[in-house]
């Protein structure tokens, strides 16, 4: 009998599973691959993301496999060019965006030392209820026999298309249907900062990663997918140019391109019901948006903190376990409604007028510009600066 079981090792799931165990739980981690294992993420990590590994003392770990640092970004929409970099986030002055293959084992090792007991290779089949509640998992390696383990409460941190929110029937209760496309692959030979520019229908992006490579990702909108998969290098190379065309050059004269393209459709834009006797959701299981924002990851490592808490509280009597989880799941959607609805929309690729007049603000203002990057941050909440009076503050100032 465990105090935990939690289904997926990524961002979200490791986390989880070693905070409960620093806190002196017995916790069980299972996840169907073996680390180090690529998954499809543009992995570009949020101050408010780096802040939580440093509080759990994993950000060191992450510096020293010699991914670059990020002190500098620009943020385009058309002509509107907005060059900064947000204030010092509990003493991180520098973003990173280290591949998954990177990252992740940082994560499970870290869980791994905490005491967690982890089972790789290991797929999770079937949850175990009695009376209405979940119990347990049975699942397995393989082809072995399944095997049936039980805790206090089961974790599905398993990704977009998580196994146990299927398995509890965990309904969608928000949603803003995905917009676009997004390609990606890694060069080197190029010598560029971060940055993310919005043309007409369509996105690049843009930044360094471990290895000497930089990461180019472009992004187009939905109905242009069948039409771009024709010639992915051809089309690929072509939006480069229209919309940065000065790294297009950098991409003729030196660059050279050192893996496959990876494309992905995005799934939607959800919030799903994360809480239920003896379950919870957690990461991409229970809430996922557009990736243009890049805080996918850091908004699995700060709820599995948020989680870890409410959990610890419901393991250690101090009241019920399922109150404590839902309260999880109220105060995440809380705090991430603005920033859903910004990834949403920009993910359009084409901005409403209220918030392409604010963009042209932030491309002449620097302190407006600073705010807006430390609300992308996590330095100053999307409510404030969004706020109808900030705005109209904002829109005045031109
Ligand atoms: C193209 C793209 C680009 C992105 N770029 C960024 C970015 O730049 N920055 C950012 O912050 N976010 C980005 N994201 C989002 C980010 O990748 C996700 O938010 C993040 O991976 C969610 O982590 P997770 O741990 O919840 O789920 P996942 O990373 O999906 O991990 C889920 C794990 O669960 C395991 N699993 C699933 N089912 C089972 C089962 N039945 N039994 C056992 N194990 C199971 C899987 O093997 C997997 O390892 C991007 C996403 C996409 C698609």
């Amino acid at each position: 009998m465990y105090d935990a079981i939690v289904v997926g090792a990524r961002c979200a799931g490791s986390p989880v599973a070693m905070l409960l165990a620093r806190r002196g739980y017995r916790v069980l981690l299972v996840d169907k691959v073996t680390q180090p294992t690529d998954t499809v993420s543009t992995h570009y990590l949020q101050q408010y993301g780096l802040a939580a590994l440093q509080r759990w003392g994993l950000l060191d770990a992450l510096v020293a496999t010699g991914v670059p640092a990020i002190t500098r970004m620009t943020v385009s929409y058309l002509d509107n060019r907005i060059d900064g970099f947000a204030d010092p986030l509990d003493g991180v002055a520098a973003t990173y965006a280290p591949r998954r293959t990177v990252l992740d084992p940082i994560l499970l090792d870290a869980a791994k030392a905490a005491g967690v007991e982890v089972r790789e290779g290991y797929t999770v089949r079937e949850l175990v209820t009695e009376d209405g509640r979940v119990v347990g998992i049975r699942g397995g390696r393989g082809a072995e026999a399944p095997t049936e383990e039980r805790a206090r409460i089961v974790i599905g941190a398993d990704g977009s298309q998580s196994f146990v929110a299927k398995a509890v029937g965990a309904e969608i209760y928000k949603t803003i249907p995905a917009a676009s496309f997004v390609y990606y692959s890694y060069w080197t030979g190029l010598d560029t900062h971060f940055h993310s520019r919005i043309g007409v229908d369509q996105q690049v992006g843009v930044w360094p990663t471990n290895g000497g490579r930089t990461l180019m990702a472009i992004m187009k909108p939905l109905d242009r997918w069948a039409e771009f998969r024709t010639d992915v290098e051809a089309n690929f190379l072509q939006v480069v140019k229209d919309v940065v065309p000065d790294i297009a050059e950098q991409v003729a004269d030196s660059g050279e391109r050192q893996e496959r393209f990876t494309g992905i459709r995005y799934p939607d834009n959800y919030y799903r019901r994360s809480h239920g006797p003896g379950w919870a959701l957690l990461g991409d299981a229970g809430y996922h948006k557009d990736p243009i924002t890049g805080q996918g990851i850091s908004d699995a490592l700060v709820h599995a903190e948020l989680l870890a808490d409410h959990v610890e509280q419901g393991l250690a009597g101090q009241r019920p376990l399922d109150e404590a989880v839902a309260e999880y799941a109220a105060v995440r959607d809380e705090r991430t409604g603005s920033a859903f609805e910004f990834a949403a929309t920009i993910g359009e690729l084409r901005l409403p007028a209220h918030l392409a007049a604010i963009f042209q603000v932030l491309a002449v203002n620097e302190t407006y510009a600073k705010d807006f990057y430390n609300v992308i941050a996590g330095a100053m909440r999307g409510e404030d600066f969004f706020h109808p009076d900030n705005v109209a503050k904002m829109l005045g100032s031109v």
